[in-house]
């Protein structure tokens, strides 16, 4: 087993890991930004390094002073939570070359998968069908050069994506031919800005479908199982809000297949750890989107219905373990559902930063509260604006409904604005309540935000 790990990442995700090492009697090393120095986690972990100043680049994206940090405090291996450098391969590669165990993928499949296009082209061979669309007909064809005659073969409306988009950014849809070159500038520039690469590529715009994801866990030895899916529809501007499992309304033997072509996927792509497949879902068909091969926020639900540990099921795989666990054990019961608390304005959207003056956590049988904050914590402008996570447990769909609404009206968070109030309406309304027609678009065309 692992003896020693940094925690290459901060807020809620840094403390759920060290919660986890806790239990598996893994010494920790937290490694925090100038800004970051009352993290929860930081004030519970066993050591503690500064690697920088407040700004992302210089901290959490510093490679050589996360590498430096386990070189100083021996720790053996690093993980790198969701976001930051988590799915960054040329980080991945030089912790495995510097001697410690990245906690996750190997560098090659993190590599392959993070690139939409080669993730797309790596799904198909192992027969998993993508949106239909193009995909290096436009890595190679400039604005300039690109045919008309092309630009007429895909049925509108389009969505231009940069290959190495996430969190939402770095799409644009696109309505009529005509606009497609202008669109495709767009989207290939901001890419550049925001993800340091420009290649982009086109499918098909769904215009209702639903976010179904499928959890993997593959021990890289030949063990792999799929655990139940998560149905993620209710976003804003295309990033998640409220997550839930299992999806209601699909055919069991629809998920079965789906689930075993993820299975097979790994086998294909020598998959180790954990992951997530990301799926639309329409009409009975599931359309492969992206591979995330990191831990993903919403894992708490799955966690919550199968009983499996998957931060500790990260740990152990890294520790060579075998994965104990075959397909036919794993029994999920009940629903989970998980509401993401943002420090932003519930209708306008702003972020907002400062004191929290009153805190208090909700409770009671089948809540569960991921948060690193507290009373007199300082929320940051500089991250994320995610400050925590509420998850219900209920044996039906109703019953975690009903919980997290109860939960919802416990949770006070005083001094900063945070989405509250829109969490309490979606879970008051009777579209989402009857679960029916819920679809990525939900949170748009109900509540026009
Ligand atoms: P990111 O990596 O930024 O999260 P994804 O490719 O996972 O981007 O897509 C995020 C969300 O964007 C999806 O859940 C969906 O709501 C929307 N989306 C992405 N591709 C399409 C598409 N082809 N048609 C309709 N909506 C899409």
């Amino acid at each position: 087993m692992l003896d020693k790990i940094i925690i290459a990442n901060r807020g809620e995700i840094a403390l759920r890991i060290l919660r986890a090492c806790r239990e598996l009697n893994i010494k920790t090393v937290a490694v925090y930004s100038i800004a970051d120095r009352y993290l929860k986690h930081v004030l519970l972990s066993d050591e503690t390094i500064c690697i920088g100043p407040s700004e992302s680049e210089r901290s959490y994206l510093n490679i050589p002073a996360i590498i430096t940090a386990a070189e100083i405090t021996g720790a053996s291996g690093i993980h790198p939570g969701y976001g930051f450098l988590s799915e960054n391969a040329d980080f991945a590669e030089q912790v495995e070359r510097s001697g410690f165990i990245f906690i996750g993928p190997c560098s090659e499949t993190i590599r392959i998968m993070g690139n939409k296009i080669s993730a797309i082209t790596a799904m198909k061979k192992s027969g998993i069908v993508s949106v239909p669309g193009w995909y290096y007909e436009f890595d190679k064809c400039s604005n300039n050069n690109f045919s008309h005659k092309n630009l007429h073969e895909v049925c509108y409306p389009v969505i231009v994506k940069s290959a190495h988009g996430g969190g939402g950014r770095g799409m644009r849809v696109v309505k009529k031919v005509s606009d497609l070159p202008y669109a495709m500038q767009i989207v290939r520039s901001e890419s550049k800005a925001m993800f340091n690469n420009d290649e982009i590529y086109v499918e098909r715009y769904l215009e209702n479908p639903r976010h179904i994801e499928i959890q993997v866990i593959s021990d890289g030895k030949g063990n792999v199982i799929y655990l139940t899916e998560r149905d993620c529809s209710i976003q804003r501007r295309h990033q998640k809000l409220i997550e839930e499992t299992p999806a209601i309304n699909i055919n069991p033997d629809i998920k079965k297949r789906i689930g075993e072509s993820c299975v097979r996927a790994c086998y294909d792509i020598g998959y180790r750890g954990v992951g997530t497949f990301e799926f639309l879902y329409e009409n009975d068909n599931f359309f492969f989107i992206e591979m995330n091969t990191r831990i993903q926020v919403e894992h708490t639900i799955t966690e919550m219905i199968t009983g499996i540990d998957l931060v500790k099921a990260q740990l152990r795989i890294a520790s060579g373990c075998t994965l104990n666990i075959k397909q036919n054990m794993v029994k999920s019961t009940g629903h989970s559902i998980e509401c993401r608390i943002n420090a932003e304005d519930s209708w306008n959207c702003l972020p907002s930063s400062g004191r929290i003056t009153r805190f208090h956590a909700p409770g009671g049988f089948g809540v569960r509260w991921e948060s690193h904050i507290y009373s007199g914590y300082e929320v940051p402008s500089c991250y994320d604006s995610m400050i925590g996570k509420l998850i219900c447990f209920g044996e039906t769909r109703d019953i975690a409904i009903a919980r997290m609404k109860n939960a919802l009206s416990e949770l006070i968070i005083d001094g900063i604005n945070t989405n509250i109030e829109l969490q309490k309406k979606i879970l008051t309304d009777a579209l989402f309540q009857k679960g029916d027609g819920i679809n990525v678009n939900y949170l748009q065309s109900r509540f026009n935000i």
